[in-house]
């Protein structure tokens, strides 16, 4: 009995077979059993940026499967879903060649091992290639298109100041947007205007308190001046950029003046200002928050006396914090990097690290491919395919097992950062030097719990750090 692959393929091509992963898997069953082969094993890839070159890991895995010859056949949706470029199919043609290797497809037979068969796979491929190339080129040029003319766009929350119209003027909150841009211009921090707000219960629109980062992204939204802004999606992995190009006068009307919008601009976008805001609430402090007081157990926080960058126990009323202990950030920070090397440059943390992260991918894929199950749930409601009680009961499963990957995946990221960070000592030494903060962050805190600190002695002394190590 054959032994078949059956390969699923997520991707943001949803143009003609888009589909998503639980539907091709089904199919690809019901075409295996039909064929009277088994099923050897099922390869999911998600993959969002179709033509890309992004990394397919159980692509990868069928075809090392193939080459240990614990697969007979590739079953697919589609030869679009199994190849992402002509030479990916002529690697799948070559096996298929030299191992005997099936192909069979739920959109139709495709017969690898003749002339023709190889010229249809071909021409399909290259069909879909076009098409998905076409369809993003044609997606770029209407969001430009629907930018410059000035549309309401975006779905989910409406914007603070405007009503769910995206267009009528919310009075009461445009007051709050022109007090805060009025503070924020006469040079006061986010974060007082945040602590104000949070005092005067004022909200945004999810009812969440304002905090520094929301509060900057809405002053600093050429949307607020009556304009349209357009950000090309090819500038951005995950985070969104700041600002984007203003592109038109919008349909909906300005709370404040496209002057002092600018002004906002400018000031919420310099890198010094950012530096100096990050400094002042500790993010450029490696260690802040993972440092405990020696004397009262309470987080220590960086902070600078006389322009030397410190840890101290601050000494704040009613927080039950000391005060007491302090010690120079620079010292410690290089003291605690070289702690964590050494620890790490033994082979048993090492060991133990990747074999805890061993199972990070496959759980990241049945994360995305019971997230694309929900989707899809939600768009066979929307098409009236399902009941909403079909629909709620078919969710309740999924929800739980999603809820319990993503606990487990969480716990297992923690130390995944360290998968492509331990190595030699100098190696490591050379990675932590090309690091931001926030990466060594990650890096400290997938090592160690938290490092308490001794009262102060005259000297630098290293032995005021006890660390507790993540087992
Ligand atoms: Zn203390």
């Amino acid at each position: 009995m054959r032994r078949a692959a059956i390969y699923c393929r997520i991707s943001q091509d949803r143009a003609g077979a888009g589909l998503g992963v639980a539907r091709q898997e089904a199919d690809c069953r019901a075409l295996v059993e039909r064929r009277g082969w088994q099923v050897a094993d099922v390869y999911p890839d998600n993959d969002v940026s179709a033509y890309s070159g992004s990394p397919r890991p159980a692509w990868q895995r069928l075809l090392s499967d193939i080459e240990a010859g614990t697969v007979d056949a590739i079953v697919c949706w589609h030869v679009d879903r199994l190849t992402r470029s002509p030479r990916e199919l002529e690697d799948v043609i070559d096996l298929a060649d030299r191992r005997g290797i099936e192909l069979a497809t739920v959109t139709g037979e495709i017969d690898l091992g003749t002339p023709t068969g190889r010229l249809i796979a071909r021409m399909l491929g290259a069909a879909a290639r076009h098409e998905a190339e076409h369809k993003a080129e044609r997606q770029k040029r209407q969001r430009r298109q629907s930018a410059e003319a000035g549309n309401v766009s975006g779905g989910g929350m409406r914007p603070y100041g405007y009503a769910d119209d995206r267009i009528t003027i919310i009075g009461e909150e445009a007051e709050v947007i022109r007090e805060a841009a009025r503070r924020v211009l006469a040079g006061e921090s986010l974060t007082s205007v945040c602590r104000d707000f949070e005092k005067r219960d004022i909200r945004t629109p999810a009812g969440r308190h304002w905090l520094p980062t929301t509060l900057r992204r809405l002053l600093a939204s050429a949307r607020i001046s009556g304009r349209r802004e357009h950000t090309p999606r090819s500038s951005f992995q995950t985070t969104r950029p700041l600002l984007g190009e203003i592109v038109a006068d919008a349909v909906w009307p300005a709370i404040i003046t496209p002057v002092d919008s600018d002004r906002l601009r400018a000031l919420l976008n310099d890198p010094a200002r950012d530096y100096r805001r990050q400094a002042a609430t500790g993010r450029t402090y490696l260690l802040s928050g993972i440092l405990r007081c020696g004397k009262c157990g309470h987080r220590m926080n960086g902070r600078p006396r006389s322009g030397v960058p410190r840890y101290v126990c601050p000494n704040v009323p009613g927080s039950g914090s000391c005060g007491g202990v302090a010690t120079n950030a620079h010292h410690t920070n290089i003291h605690i990097r070289d702690m964590l090397l050494t620890a790490l440059d033994s082979p048993a943390l090492a060991q133990r690290i990747r074999h805890d992260s061993g199972d990070d991918d496959n759980l990241a894929e049945l994360v995305r491919a019971d997230e694309e199950l929900l989707e899809e749930l939600a768009e066979a409601w929307a098409a009236r395919e399902i009941t909403r009680k079909e629909w709620m009961a078919a969710r309740a499963p999924i929800d739980l097992r999603l809820n319990n990957n993503r606990a487990a995946l969480a716990s297992l990221s923690r130390t995944s950062p360290l998968i492509t960070f331990i190595g030699t000592m100098q190696q490591m030494l050379t990675r932590w030097d090309a690091m931001n903060t926030s990466q060594q962050r990650a890096i400290v805190a997938a090592t160690v719990h938290r490092i308490t600190v001794a009262p102060a002695k005259p000297r630098w002394d290293p032995d005021r750090f006890t660390i507790d190590w993540i087992a």
